[in-house]
């Protein structure tokens, strides 16, 4: 499963979610961020609409901080920055 917030795309590999016995993603969302994680027969699903994600997320990174440390490292955020592959070309870091 995959959504996007304002600038940065989400991707959450929930064969991994049944086994998690914390759900850490789903507390860290409702502390951290808006809640926008809720948890649906045993695994985190997105609550609204792609419009709504997109005004409603903070691009927080909680769920994925959490998920790493207390669940089963099944999420994963790719957050572009922009000129990061020529700054890296140009100094020798790929
Ligand atoms: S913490 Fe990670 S493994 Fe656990 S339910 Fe959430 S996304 Fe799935």
């Amino acid at each position: 499963m995959e959504f996007h917030e304002r600038t940065i795309k989400v991707v959450i590999d929930d064969s991994k979610c049944e086994q998690c016995s914390t759900k850490a993603c789903v507390e860290a969302c409702k502390i951290y961020d808006r809640g926008i994680l809720v948890l649906k027969e045993g695994k985190p699903i997105m609550e609204g609409t792609p419009e709504e994600l997109a005004r409603r997320g903070t691009e927080c990174l909680a769920c994925e901080y959490e998920c790493w440390f207390r669940g089963n490292g099944a999420i994963s955020i790719e957050v572009p920055i922009k000129g990061l592959q020529e700054y890296r070309e140009k100094h020798g870091t790929l």
